[in-house]
Order: structure tokens, then sequence, then C-alpha cells
């Protein structure tokens, strides 16, 4: 079995983009450690691969891999990656158990969603747009907190 850094490495655009959707979701510390280690790596050796895109660049969500990478090591809540891409929606982010929806809009193809994150309770407003593809933007709420280190004084009270 090929690694995702294998598939990084492998300068074919259908094996980048399977290891930057990997990337993108993934909440596995096992697999992101190897990563944040070779991240500088992968970056050069992508820099160069044509990845396409139908209607937004496809170049655009290795960038938020590595984004997402780059939060796994400096300890930000996965809920760090939603204001950085458009790709979040919110009810596939509840179906994993990652976010919660704590309130919507009249719900359509333009609305918006109250959703908190469920590791640290980050609050979030997501506005759901519609341009040719479906888009989410995130907005957190006040300051965002840490996974790791995370303070015990902020909160919606327990
Ligand atoms: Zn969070």
């Amino acid at each position: 079995m090929p690694t995702l850094i294998d598939d990084y490495e492998s300068g074919d655009p259908q094996r980048v983009l399977h290891a930057v959707w990997q990337t993108i979701g993934c909440r596995d510390p096992e697999l992101l450690d190897p990563l944040v280690a070779a991240l500088p790596r992968l970056r050069a050796r992508t820099a160069d691969v044509e990845l396409g895109g139908m209607i937004y660049s496809n170049s655009t969500h290795r960038e938020h891999a590595f984004q997402v990478i780059e939060n796994h090591r400096d300890g930000l809540c996965w809920c760090a990656a939603y204001p950085d891409s458009l790709t979040y929606d919110p009810r596939k982010e509840q179906n994993r158990g990652h976010a919660e929806i704590r309130s919507t809009s009249t719900p359509g193809w333009e609305m918006t969603y109250e959703c908190v994150c469920a590791v640290c309770g980050q609050v979030f407003d997501v506005e759901q747009g519609d341009h040719h593809v479906t888009w989410w933007r995130w907005v957190p709420r006040g300051v965002k907190r840490r996974r790791r280190r995370g303070s015990s004084n902020v909160g919606g009270g327990a």
C-alpha cells in the first residue's frame, strides 16, 4: 500500500489529489504526523503538478490540505480548518460527529447555519451559497481555542 507521502510525491495528479482529499478529511494523528515532518518536501514535490479542476482550481484544495497539516503541527483544533476552505458541508460535519448544527435559517440554496465544534466548542456562523457548486463559508465567533493545551475558563458552561 502506498502511503499518502508516496501519493504526494508521485507526480501523478490523480494520486496527488487522492492524498489531498485524504488529508482534508483526516483527523488521525498517526496519518498526519508523518505529513508534518514531510511537509516542506511535499510542497516542493507537488508545486509543479498540474491538478486541473473544472470550476475551482484543485490547487486550492492542495493548499488547504497543507493548511490542515500545519494546523495539526501547531496544535490547533480540527475546526481551525473550516474557515480556510469552502468545501465543509455543515450537515456532513454533523453526520461525522465533528460539529453540531444548533440552528439554521429557512432551508434553501442560500441559507445560514449556527454550528459548534464538537471538540472545542467554537461557534461558527456558516453561510451557504451556490455558485456552480454549493459552498460554505465558516466564520468563527470570538477567539479560537486550542485542542491540546485547551483552556477551561472559556465556554458555554457545563
Ligand atoms: Zn474546534
